[in-house]
């Protein structure tokens, strides 16, 4: 998947999510190695690529060498470089690549300072020399990261609040003229005449590959119906949502079509495409489509129950806690982790968890994500790792913090353990609200 962004001076540039097929990845260090790489190329064995690296893949300089570069805030670089220097590239503990960096003496000169390999952002040569432009390519293998990188890719413009002040003569004029606060607020963005050409000629700004459906599911009668606040009662209830929806529509194709019925119903969206305006599914002619959803039907080992509760007790969901591990592993590879954290504390409130600090000793980890994220980002050396009694503190820290706004501590959970050291607050509410 990509997006097209316009940076603050204008030009385009996209950020590309690609997903290797399984035959196709390249899972080890050696592997990285062939299509990536941090290094200044040797001028004398191929000058062309020395150029570009020389033009396009240099970061900075910035740090010591030139403090008032642009990326530096608070006297350290934001994209972390210089990085350190890397005999061979390897895999951290959490998945994330070091690419290799040797001390090999090649450099480069840029605005008059020498700068070395710790200033190479990775490109691929290949793609270097073909498009001759910045192309930043990193690797990526873990569910987690890929989940930052959709946020980041899909983060949206740069925004400013202006407000709108009168001078004094205008406003001894206009003493009359009711002042309306709200209106005096407008959201703004930055349009370049770049983007705004880009946007009238149509240009894609986005696209994705294959297509994911969402799947919708609901007790009989109660399925979600949007209308507007003044929209009429009967007209609502004259709307064909009323009687419809995806889910029923699939139930249909279901009598209607011998093959669907050996589909789960996000098997189904593999050999059928759902067409809005007739409400009903059809097979599909081409292409291919990710259904969200696992789904088991009400009959549970022949046996039709009254109530889907009911079946998922048979189905073993409903037994212990297990349903609430579950449902945050399910939510971990959608969620955001503040998500996950805010899900946890709602399953605490409601009091439903037998043993709750099972539930957090198998959970846990999915709840901490970012804060390791962004404690490793917080720190000089992006390399280092942040150990597993200080993130666990500090999820319980947030965890804390979310029981507080409903008026409720961990306290009130004796079996669940206490954070020990509250003061790292601050450390947190400062990442956090920053990302
Ligand atoms: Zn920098």
């Amino acid at each position: 998947m990509h997006t097209i962004e316009f940076q603050k001076r204008g030009l385009p540039h996209v950020h590309l999510l690609l997903f290797l097929h399984p035959d196709n990845k390249y899972p080890s260090s050696t592997d990285i190695d062939k299509i990536l790489s941090a290094e200044i190329p040797s001028h004398q064995d191929d000058p062309e690529l020395y150029r570009l690296v020389e033009n396009h893949m240099i970061h900075g300089p910035c740090g010591i060498l030139q403090p008032n570069s642009p990326c530096m805030k608070e006297g350290k670089c934001s994209r972390f470089y210089p990085k350190q220097f890397q005999p061979q590239t390897l895999l951290d503990s959490n998945g994330y690549p070091v690419y290799h960096r040797r001390n090999n003496g090649h450099s480069i000169s840029k605005n008059g300072v020498i700068i070395d390999n710790r200033y190479v952002i990775p490109y691929n040569p290949k793609l270097l020399k073909k498009y001759r432009a910045h192309i930043n390519i990193e690797w990526y293998n873990q569910s987690t990261s890929i989940k930052y990188l959709f946020k980041y890719i899909n983060k949206g413009y740069d925004r400013v609040t202006a407000v709108m002040l009168s001078d004094s003569d205008n406003v001894a004029q206009n003493v009359n003229i009711q002042n309306d606060e709200l209106k005096e607020y407008l959201d703004c963005r930055c349009i370049s005449p770049y983007e705004a050409a880009w946007r009238i000629f149509a240009f894609p700004i986005q696209g994705r590959k294959p297509v994911v459906e969402r799947l919708y599911f609901h007790l009989p009668d109660q399925h979600n119906i949007i209308y507007e606040d003044h929209d009429d009662i009967d007209d609502v209830l004259s709307k064909p949502t009323i009687s419809d929806s995806k889910f029923l529509a699939w139930m249909n194709t279901n009598k209607d079509f011998d093959e669907a019925r050996n589909l789960t119903y996000s098997q189904f969206v593999s050999k059928f495409v759902y067409n809005k305006r007739n409400r009903s599914w059809q097979p599909r002619k081409k292409g291919y489509t990710i259904g969200r959803l696992i789904w088991d039907i009400r009959t549970v080992a022949n046996i039709q129950y009254p109530t889907y509760r009911e079946a998922c007790f048979a189905m073993g969901f409903l037994q212990d806690d297990r349903e609430y591990v579950e449902a945050i592993k399910e939510a971990k590879d959608w969620g955001t982790t503040n998500y996950l954290r805010k899900l946890f504390v709602l399953i605490l409130l409601t009091g439903a968890m037998s043993k709750p600090e099972e539930v957090w000793n198998q959970c846990w980890h999915w709840l901490a994500d970012d804060i390791a994220y962004q404690y490793t980002k917080s720190t000089i050396n992006s390399e280092v790792q942040i150990n597993d009694d200080t993130l666990r503190n500090l999820t319980l820290i947030e965890i804390e913090q979310l029981l507080h706004i409903n008026q409720r501590s961990l306290k009130d959970y004796p079996t669940m353990p206490y954070p020990q050291d509250i003061n790292l607050t601050s450390y947190l509410q400062n990442n956090l609200v920053l990302s």
